[in-house]
């Protein structure tokens, strides 16, 4: 079968012939209905120095994946060939205590990991090709019904990252508070609608691009503001002074990072989510008193589980530009340019 590769690191990814895999003990073949192109993938192909990650090329990019069981191994119950399903994409050794407790993201037994940190579409073939190989049978879960595995494929990593970031800051988001969410793209979309379905706090939307923001409002966003030097000021006015109670930057690079600093309340949570390279300067001044910032990184098993059942619910709206498989790499170009509104999907 044909597959979409990273070879190496600082390269373009390209399609080579890879063997079909087959499903061996306790595994799941998975066809693969939808391949979220996610902005990671831009990071992996341009920023990693060889060696700054404990995994690394070759291997199938495509790490937000959906479909159906194509064929199990020998041993796996409970899931039958033609079953709609998502891939849970981060794969840990599944008994430290984290992985016991589904947080395979911060498994803590990495020579027990099949790629440290990593998992499918990350170190390991992922689902930029027809199948998709999935080592663990926990990390397939059923969709829930009238779930379209398109749809549901962004769910995996940018509708599970922005939910596990919003889901830890629940108890700041009561009625009255005000969460920002900056860089409203594949993550940023999902993540305003999940603030919107999940809490009562308001939402304020940030990005560079009208489209975005024209989008932001569509989805409910009570206001969206352009990402500039006004930009916090803003925020503050819009909070009777006194800052959002939760920032979600889904971009990361020095500006957003400044803005998250600058529009947040004390007390509140700065949360990045975007590897866009910052850095954030942090001395006694120059945060406000007891905010809390933190770094998440994509979600839980049961997390995922949420998310599909938020979605199949009609309370979360994936937008997608569909990409045929030849059309792969036209899909990350288009989002290197910010020619993107919510999520590009390819459809080997
Ligand atoms: P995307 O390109 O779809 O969206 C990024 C959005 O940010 C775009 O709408 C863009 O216009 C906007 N933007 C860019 N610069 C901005 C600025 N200065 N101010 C405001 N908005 C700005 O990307 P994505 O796939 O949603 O990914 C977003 C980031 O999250 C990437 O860095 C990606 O690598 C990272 N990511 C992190 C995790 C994690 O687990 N932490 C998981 C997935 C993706
Ligand atoms: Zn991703």
């Amino acid at each position: 079968m044909r597959a979409l590769r990273l070879l190496a690191w600082k390269s373009e990814p390209e399609f080579a012939d890879v063997e079909e895999p087959r499903p061996g003990p306790g595994q799941v073949l998975v066809r693969i209905a939808g391949a979220g192109v996610c902005h990671s993938d831009l990071h992996l192909m341009h920023d990693f120095e060889p060696g700054q990650l404990p995994w690394g090329p070759p291997f199938t990019l495509g790490h937000e994946n959906a479909g159906w069981v194509h064929a199990l191994g020998e041993g796996v119950t409970g899931l039958a060939p033609g079953q709609p399903v998502a891939v849970y994409g981060p794969w840990g050794c599944g008994v430290c205590r984290n992985c016991r407790v589904g947080v395979e993201t911060y498994c803590e037994n990495p020579e027990g990991a099949p790629a440290p940190g990593g998992g499918g579409g990350l170190g390991i073939d992922g689902g930029m090709a027809e199948f998709m190989l999935v080592p663990y049978a926990r990390h397939v879960v059923p969709l829930p019904e009238g779930l379209d595995p398109v749809l549901a494929a962004p769910l995996t990593d940018a509708g599970l990252t922005p939910y596990h970031a919003v889901r830890r800051s629940w108890p700041k988001l009561v009625p009255g508070s005000t969460a920002v969410v900056i860089g409203v793209g594949g993550l940023g979309h999902l993540a305003l609608q999940i603030v919107k379905a999940t809490t009562a706090a308001r939402v304020i939307a940030v990005d560079v691009r009208e489209e975005a923001l024209a989008h932001a409002r569509e989805l409910g966003a009570d206001l969206a503001l352009p990402s500039g030097e006004d930009t916090a000021a803003r925020i503050k006015d819009a909070t009777r002074g006194t800052g959002a109670d939760v920032v979600i930057d889904c971009v990361g690079n020095d500006a957003t990072l400044g803005l998250g600093a600058a529009c947040a309340r004390q007390l509140g949570d700065l949360t990045i989510v975007g590897i866009g390279g910052g850095t954030l300067p942090v001395s006694f001044f120059t945060l406000p008193y007891e905010l809390s910032v933190q770094t998440t990184y994509w979600g839980s098993r049961p997390e995922l589980i949420e998310v599909l059942d938020l979605a199949a619910r009609g309370l979360l709206h994936t937008t997608i530009t569909r990409f045929a498989f030849d059309e792969a790499p036209e899909a990350y170009a288009r989002l290197a340019r910010g020619g993107l509104t919510g999520r590009a999907v390819v459809t080997p």
